[in-house]
């Protein structure tokens, strides 16, 4: 009998994000033949990123755009999924989402609602027959547990960067757009209030990190890595140490307390590679640290090492990389 599939997409800032377009891939990969595939994108002015998604979709793709969609919010959001689920023929088996913010608090809620197991964070897959099991790091990445869900279906969530996106369908999907209708909701959002970061680039999307440690020594310092950021079209993280002597916001905190990154470059700047540091991203491809102290144990996980004053090691990339 064949199952159906459902993608998750989101956007940021209107656009699609990459990570659904790998959970799209993820869920392409993870079918059969005959096996119906519905992409599923709540929001409010998505019109853009919606036919963006039809050119990756064979199926289906619902589209709910309402003002109360704009931000997220658990409960509406949990709503106008529930919804979208109604406007379906048969209930989905698999659903797949970014292991986002979103994604996090939207895909437990989900799965109760179904009665149906998750598993979260996958970085892979490999299907045998009918069987897909996925694998996903434990203890900071220092194991990995292989998993399958039970024949019932369930709920994936993709690490961004570790899946490849999906490419472009031959014919594209069908757009149906739905009505929202609001539920009775115990809070009201009175403003969204949101905080600057510098990032051009999204830090848990972004193939190239450089990242900053408490040796930057000062906000002002941090310049130097966005423009060899910007030179690579990547984006700026940090070390809490940085974070914490309040050199940057801790939007940017990489580790085992922020946000988990596996770009395919990570330039550790001035970060002496606590443990705490490393659990968010030494999964990368390529590590590149550079530090002062030939000793930082940055450099035990490092693929290329630079000792010295990143104050004259990193303009030096940058001049060579805007050349490129
Ligand atoms: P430091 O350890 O002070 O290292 C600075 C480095 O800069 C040194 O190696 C120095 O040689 C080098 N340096 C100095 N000047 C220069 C220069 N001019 N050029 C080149 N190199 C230079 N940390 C995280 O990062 N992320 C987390 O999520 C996190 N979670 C934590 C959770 C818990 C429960 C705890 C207890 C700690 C956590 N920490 C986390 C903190 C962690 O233990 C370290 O304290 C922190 O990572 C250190 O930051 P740092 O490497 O920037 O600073």
């Amino acid at each position: 009998m064949s199952k159906t599939y459902v993608v998750v997409a989101e956007t940021k800032d209107g656009k699609l994000r990459q990570v659904s377009l790998e959970a799209l891939h993820a869920a392409v990969s993870a079918k059969n033949e005959g096996d119906e595939l519905v992409a599923i994108l709540l929001g409010h002015n998505i019109s853009e990123a919606s036919a963006d998604l039809t050119r990756y979709v064979e199926g289906k793709v619902l589209i709910m755009d309402h003002p109360d969609l704009n931000s997220y919010q658990a409960e509406v959001y949990f709503a106008a999924f529930t919804q979208a689920l109604d406007a379906l023929s048969t209930q989905p088996q698999f659903i797949f989402l970014g292991h986002t913010a979103i994604g996090r608090d939207l895909g437990p809620q989900i799965a109760a609602h179904l009665g149906v197991g998750q598993i979260s964070d996958i970085t892979s897959m490999d299907k045998n027959g009918d069987d897909v099991v996925f694998t996903r790091p434990l203890y900071a990445g220092k194991a990995f547990e292989k998993r399958k869900l039970s024949s019932e279906g369930g709920i994936v969530t993709i690490r961004p960067n570790n899946i490849t996106p999906a490419s472009s369908v031959s014919s594209p999907g069908i757009v149906v757009p739905l009505d929202f209708a609001q539920p009775d909701s115990l809070q009201t959002v009175l403003k969204d209030v949101v905080r600057k970061i510098s990032g051009k680039v999204d830090l848990t999307e972004a193939k190239i990190v450089v990242s900053g440690g408490r040796g930057v020594k000062s906000a002002d310092g941090f310049k130097v890595l966005e423009e060899l950021a910007d030179a690579l079209q990547g984006a700026v993280g940090a070390s809490r140490g940085a974070c914490d002597a309040g050199y940057c916001d801790y939007a940017l905190q990489i580790g085992q307390t922020g946000k988990v990154v596996t770009p395919e470059i990570y330039i550790a700047c001035g970060i002496s590679g606590a443990i705490q540091h490393l659990a968010g991203m030494s999964q990368s491809r390529v590590i590149i640290a550079i530090n002062k102290d030939p000793e930082a144990p940055i450099f035990k996980v490092a693929d290329y090492g630079i000792v010295g004053d990143l104050f004259e090691v990193v303009p030096l990339l940058t001049e060579q990389f805007k050349k490129v």
